[in-house]
């Protein structure tokens, strides 16, 4: 149920099933060196009327709809006011609606007061998904994400605060050969200060037109290998310090090891199968893939 005039549509793979609603369109910071996602695309935010007509069209063919995630990059870039018209008119069309969710950057949700916030939960915006991608603050310069790493706790603790969840992701390989272990031992410090609902560790992929594959063409940022890469996965898991459960998933189809559990429970679980994947790894190779193949 896509709606793409626009250029594509990219949603979290949980999203499978839900209405797409574009409320913007691209990513207003569009900055991160690994990101290709909205690069081409003018970032600009829906008129309300626009989005009315949208929800009015799908609600005639799917009358039923139940879950609704909020695209593109960023929605809840959007004024507080903005959203909760956006979600009213969701409830209004889609009387069986059960949860609506969006990406947020860590700027958007620091910009955002705690009853901002608040309401919104209140409105049905249930879940936030929010990309970490690094807890080490070299790191997350070198990715332009924009804030540190103070910064994307605040942002992380701000949206469970407000009761809602929150979908943090990491990306493994992000700081390379050279910064890989102070990157896990970071990232895990960040995850487990903000305690996320679901935790996902993703794999970098060095797509073209990016500055972080231009670094990498030109030789000034090694990506891992596939052993490196189940090495770091380790280093992270170790250093994951859940206080309450936390669903962790490395298993995005990126992955070189997928591994699945909830945190603290399973984490010997996790480490063990890590630690299995190290072994057999040591003597053979899987290929790691950019946009033209393996490398
Ligand atoms: S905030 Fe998200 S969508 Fe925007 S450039 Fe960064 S990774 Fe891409």
């Amino acid at each position: 149920m896509f709606d793409n005039a626009e250029g594509m549509v990219f949603r979290p793979p949980s999203e499978a099933n839900s209405f797409i609603l574009r409320a913007t369109i691209g990513c207003s910071h569009n900055r991160c060196s690994f990101c290709s996602m909205y690069r081409d695309v003018q970032f600009r935010a829906r008129p309300i009327a626009e989005i009315e007509t949208i929800i009015r069209n799908t609600a005639r063919r799917y009358p039923d709809l139940r879950r609704v995630f909020l695209a593109d990059g960023n929605a809840l870039v959007l004024s507080t006011e903005k959203l909760l018209e956006i979600i009213s008119l969701l409830k209004l069309h889609f009387p069986r609606l059960s949860r609506v969710t969006c990406y947020g950057g860590p700027l958007d949700i620091l910009r955002k007061s705690p009853e901002d916030l608040i309401q919104l939960k209140q409105s049905g915006l249930q879940m936030i998904y929010l990309g970490i991608e690094s807890g080490d603050d070299e790191v997350l310069q070198l990715a332009q994400k924009g804030v540190d790493s103070e910064q994307m706790i605040a942002a992380g603790q701000k949206v469970l605060a407000a009761g809602m969840k929150l979908s943090a992701m990491l990306i493994l390989g992000l700081g390379g050969r050279a910064l890989s272990r102070q990157h896990a031992i970071n990232s895990a410090r960040v995850a487990s200060a903000i305690n996320p609902t679901m935790l996902s560790a993703l794999t970098l992929m060095l797509h073209r037109g990016t500055p972080l594959r231009a670094e990498a063409d030109a030789g000034r940022f090694q990506p891992l290998s596939p052993f490196e890469f189940v090495i770091e996965l380790k280093e992270l898991v170790t250093h994951l310090n859940m206080q309450s459960p936390c669903i962790f998933r490395s298993n995005h189809v990126s992955n070189m090891l997928p591994l699945a559990g909830t945190l603290p429970a399973d984490k010997e679980s996790l480490l063990a199968q890590a630690e299995e994947a190290i072994h057999l790894l040591r003597n053979q190779t899987r290929p790691t893939y950019n946009d033209d193949g393996p490398f």
